[in-house]
This record gives structure tokens, C-alpha cells and sequence, in this order.
């Protein structure tokens, strides 16, 4: 049998192996993330879009909300990261005003999460300076397998806006969403992305809510698929000097299970109000907490953080719940694997 260690040996010179770093990035109370969905329109109709406009509503935020929401999660700006996203966040108008405000009020960081179509100039309208980073979602090595996914044209689309956001100094990284619909093109990504000026890879998961939720058929790959190509693409890409970031998903026999709702603070805000703090709740009204007239008031029971606090053998209790497609059992009826949070990540870089 071949190591995943001997092919990256074949793929790497010994010098960059050696000086690989990877570590799995921590929970911690001093780190905190602020998803900010500014609204839900976008211009794409991904087939496996999370966004769910009979929870979340079709509202544009004005700036005003906007300021007033983010001033609301400001106490720990300076250890807060803040990501703006939609739907697209680039069809907002006033997006150079929201980082502009996030700015202001001292966040630790500030990216933009796109789909590559860069509405309103935004370019010409923010600087390298204003953002940390600027995140195009691409779903294939190939506009064929993207396009089916994300819609005809997009990949060219991304490739474009990525060049010029390069070409203009902005620093950029790239999602791709692993399903079983692409999973089969990630190993063409790390020469692909050779090219592009990326200073960082994301590599998500497909999670089984909005559209995904409707769709006929596994969309989830499975353990073994996983583990065998996703650590090593990633340690390729990040031979070239991009981090490399992605999901843990399945927790080996020794790590310890933790849910990110009990030791970590991460909001998931939609433009109706809610506050999530597990993104896998986002199909249902289990959010904690409702930002009414600009102040955040904890929700009633029950609601995601009772379902936090369960302890079950397979580990994530949303993941049971709502996408079990993931778990497997012995002949004993026992688990075989723990399911971790689906915000625990690896993180690989030089
Ligand atoms: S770009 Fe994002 S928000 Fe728009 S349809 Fe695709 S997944 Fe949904
Ligand atoms: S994904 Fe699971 S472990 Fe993570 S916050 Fe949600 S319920 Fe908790």
C-alpha cells in the first residue's frame, strides 16, 4: 500500500516537507467570527445553496441596520474577524461603506466572500488596505464541473475577477465546496491554483441544508474518500506556499469531541434578524438569539444552544439530526468514528 506520506514525497522536494506546519486550529473564546449575511439576493442559483429564504427572508439591510448591527458584535472587535456575505455581498450597494464602518470600529479582519461577479465597481471602490481578504467560491477544477454547479459562465467569471483583484494588489483566497459532484476534479486544483496569486485555500464541505437538503442523492463523500485525497491535496497546495485550510469532519480515536456553541464565539447573522452559532441550525428556527430594533435578544427555549449541551456517542448532534449520511455503526449498533464540529479545522501551511 502507498503512504499518503511516500506520494507527497514524489510530489515534494524533502526541504518542503520538512518544514510543513500543521496543526488543528484550537477553539478559543479569544477568537471570534462574525458571518454577516448583508442580504440574500444574489445572481447565481447554485444547486447546493445554503441559503433558505423562508428562514432567513429576501431583506437588503440598509447602512444604517448595517452600522448598527456591527457596532452590536463590536465589544471584542479588536479579536473579531468579520465576513461579509449574501447572497452575493458585492450586489449591495453600499458594501465599500459596510467595510468601511467595520473598519472603524477596529475588527480584527474583514473579508469579502464572493462569487467572482464583483458587482459596483467594488475594486475602484475599496483598497488592499480596507480588506484582509477577498474570497472567491469556485466548485471545479473546470468550468464543465464548476458551472454545473455554480451556473454557466461562472467560471470564467471567477478567473477574471481574480486576476484583476490580483493585478490590483488585494490579497485573495479561494472556497471550494467538496461534494460528491466535484470531489473527483480537487485533485487538479493545486495546478490550477499554481497560477492564480492565491495566499489562501479553504476547502469546505458540502453541509445538507438549503438546496442541499432538497437534493435526490448523496451529495456527502464518504470517510475513506475523504481522508484520502483531502489531507493530501491540501499538503500539496500548500507546498506552494498557500494556507491551506479545511474541515476535520471525522475526529480520530484520540482527539476529544468539542461543540464550537459551547467553547467558541461564532455568529451566523441573516438579514431577517436571526443569529445563529451553528451553521448546520440555519434550516430551522432554532437560532439564539434576534436582533430586534439593533439590539440582540436571546431567544426562547428551545433553540440550538439546548441541543449544544447533549452528549451522544457519535459527537456533533446537529450532524445526527440533520445530515446522518455521515455516520457509520459497527454490528453492535456502536459508532465507529466520532462526527466533529463542523467548524473544527486543520490548518497546513510552509
Ligand atoms: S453564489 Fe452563494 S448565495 Fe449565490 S446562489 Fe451560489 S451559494 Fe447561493
Ligand atoms: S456543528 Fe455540531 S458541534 Fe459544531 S456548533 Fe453545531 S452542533 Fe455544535
Amino acid at each position: 500500500m502507498v503512504t499518503t506520506r511516500f506520494l507527497l514525497i514524489r510530489i515534494l522536494p524533502s526541504s518542503v516537507w520538512d518544514s510543513m506546519q500543521k496543526q488543528t486550529v484550537a477553539f478559543s473564546k479569544d477568537s471570534s467570527n462574525l458571518f454577516f449575511h448583508i442580504l440574500t439576493k444574489c445572481n447565481l442559483s447554485c444547486t447546493h445553496c445554503y441559503i433558505n429564504k423562508d428562514q432567513h427572508g429576501a431583506n437588503t439591510l440598509d447602512m444604517e441596520t448595517i452600522n448598527a448591527w456591527l457596532t452590536l458584535f463590536s465589544t471584542h472587535a479588536p479579536r473579531t474577524n468579520v465576513i461579509f456575505l449574501g447572497g452575493e455581498p458585492t450586489l449591495h450597494p453600499d458594501l465599500p461603506q459596510a467595510v468601511q464602518a467595520a473598519n472603524r470600529l477596529g475588527f480584527k479582519s474583514i473579508t469579502i466572500d464572493t462569487n467572482g461577479y464583483l458587482f459596483h465597481n467594488i475594486l475602484d471602490k475599496i483598497t488592499p488596505n480596507d480588506i484582509d481578504f477577498l474570497s472567491f467560491s469556485l466548485d471545479g477544477a473546470t468550468p464543465e464541473t464548476n458551472d454545473a454547479i455554480r451556473g454557466k459562465g461562472c467560471y470564467d467569471q471567477v478567473m477574471a475577477g481574480l486576476k484583476t483583484a490580483v493585478a490590483k494588489n488585494f490579497s485573495c483566497s479561494m472556497i471550494y465546496t467538496v461534494s460528491d459532484k466535484n470531489i473527483h476534479e480537487l485533485e487538479r486544483m493545486p495546478d490550477l491554483v499554481s497560477r492564480l496569486g492565491l495566499k489562501r485555500f479553504f476547502i469546505q464541505v458540502i453541509g445538507i441544508r438549503g438546496k442541499s437538503s432538497k437534493t435526490d442523492g448523496r451529495l456527502q463523500v464518504s470517510k475513506e474518500t475523504w481522508l484520502s485525497i483531502i489531507p493530501r491535496v491540501a499538503e500539496t497546495i500548500a507546498g506552494q506556499g498557500i494556507i491551506v485550510t479545511y474541515p476535520k469532519v471525522f475526529l480520530n480515536t484520540n482527539d476529544i469531541f468539542q461543540c464550537a456553541g459551547h467553547v467558541a464565539d461564532n455568529y451566523f447573522i441573516f438579514p431577517n434578524g436571526r443569529v445563529y452559532q451553528c451553521p448546520i441550525c440555519e434550516d430551522f428556527p432554532l437560532h439564539s438569539y434576534e436582533i430586534r430594533h439593533n439590539k440582540r435578544i436571546a431567544t426562547p427555549k428551545i433553540n440550538e444552544k439546548d441541543l449544544f449541551g447533549l452528549t451522544i456517542p457519535e459527537g456533533c448532534v446537529m450532524n445526527k439530526m440533520i445530515q446522518p449520511q455521515n455516520l457509520s455503526y459497527n454490528s453492535a449498533g456502536d459508532p465507529e468514528y466520532q462526527i466533529a464540529c463542523c467548524m473544527l479545522k486543520e490548518e497546513i501551511s510552509l
